[in-house]
């Protein structure tokens, strides 16, 4: 009898949790992994997969997409399984008012797995009501997350237009009195300075859209500014949230090249940012291996980095018994543009070639097959009776 439902042979498998980064045989069985070896004989497995000269990842995790509220919000399915996503964190589309029946529309009917950071606007990411700083109230946002921290992550706080730090600071309490994590995109004002924002936030806590323009990372003089020093040296940490208008080639390299890398690379995926340009997540992964980072720390910062932050360490690994979500990612070898966005114009980094998802399998079941990997050639189809009346 197979001891396997499925074994995923021959490639190279990317565990950082496990500081797994070699060939190795991936068995699964039933809705876990069952085992990550040297060689599994194909003998112990139903269905095999050849995974030769592939990528085998944890499936991926995207802290910063968006599945509700936001106007170009899609259904987690669409937006992850392609991309080799199984675990997505929606990011402020709900506020405390309206996550139930967010719940109930999208994550309950979703099989994608959702988290979510809560809004600090009651109503979550509504357009005009973002600017309505009477409904930013920490105690109701942190019992909700107390409530539903099966499901609620942390706190957002985003697009707030006034000049003042009522937002944030609202956003830093409910996290603290939930526990968790406040998430924050603000851009710098004259009355609200990145500097002095980012020396409000506490351990743990963390910026997104790092590397766009309006987040300003790098100094005139071309430099990583030590205020970001600092803080990252406090335990603040830096997402990517790539975005419609917000990843600027243009601040990542000479960050990353200063060795300031994102704790987490992160789509923030939207009809819009996945258009224009193309901000899915193995596409954002492809952008900081153009940009020198490693393949290993490419896969870390997608998969065990965001499961540490948001405190699910049962995800994002490939630690036998986990629930069996696997990527399987090709580096596909031809030149490739990949675009950046926002302000900065749109511009492109030419590359040797680009990640894309041959396979996204969530809790042992192929949710994405690019290639038909796990399928069977057409020859051998059943014969039917093909002389229907
Ligand atoms: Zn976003």
């Amino acid at each position: 009898m197979p001891s396997f439902d499925l074994i995923i042979k021959g490639g190279h498998v990317i565990d950082a949790a496990n500081n797994v980064d070699s060939l190795m045989d991936v068995g699964v069985a039933g809705r876990v992994v069952g085992a990550v070896e040297a060689n599994i004989p194909e003998s112990q497995g139903r269905r095999v997969i050849d995974a030769t000269g592939m990528w085998v990842t944890p499936g991926l995790i995207d802290i910063h997409a968006h599945c509700t509220g936001f106007s170009g919000a899609m259904f987690p399915e669409e937006m992850c399984f392609p991309y080799g996503v199984t675990t997505m964190v929606d990011c402020g589309g709900s506020g405390w008012r309206t996550f139930d029946a967010f719940n109930r529309d999208v994550i309950q009917k979703s099989a994608v797995r959702v988290f979510a950071l809560l809004n600090i606007v009651g109503q979550g990411m509504e357009g005009d009501v973002e600017q309505d700083i009477d409904d930013m109230d920490a105690e109701l946002t942190a019992a909700k997350i107390r409530q539903r921290s099966d499901i609620l992550v942390g706190v957002k706080v985003a697009h707030f237009g006034g000049r003042g730090w009522e937002s944030i600071d609202r956003g830093v309490e409910a996290a603290r009195l939930s526990g968790s994590f406040c998430l924050v995109d603000q851009n710098s004002k004259p009355t609200r300075p990145f500097d002095e924002m980012l020396e409000r936030l506490r351990p743990g806590d963390g910026t997104t859209h790092c590397f766009g323009y309006g987040k300003p990372m790098i100094g005139n003089d071309g430099k990583v500014k030590q205020s970001y020093i600092d803080a990252r040296a406090r335990g603040v940490k830096f997402d990517v949230g790539h975005g419609n208008n917000s990843f600027s080639f243009s601040m990542a390299k000479p960050a990353l090249d200063q060795g300031f890398p994102p704790d987490t690379i992160s789509t923030d995926m939207h009809r819009m940012s996945l258009h224009t340009s193309r901000a899915q997540m193995t596409e954002v992964m492809s952008k900081f291996l153009a940009m020198g980072m490693p393949m290993q720390e490419v896969i870390a910062r997608s998969t065990w980095e965001p499961a540490k932050w948001i405190n699910h360490t049962e995800i994002g690994t490939l630690t036998p018994g986990a629930s069996a979500d696997i990527s399987v990612l090709e580096f596909q070898d031809r030149p490739s543009g990949l675009s950046d966005s926002g302000p900065t114009g749109y511009r492109i980094m030419q590359a040797d070639g680009r990640l894309i998802n041959q396979l996204t399998i969530k809790d042992g079941v192929v949710k994405f097959d690019y290639d038909g990997l796990s399928k069977d050639d057409w020859s051998a189809t059943p014969e039917t009776d093909l002389d229907i009346p």
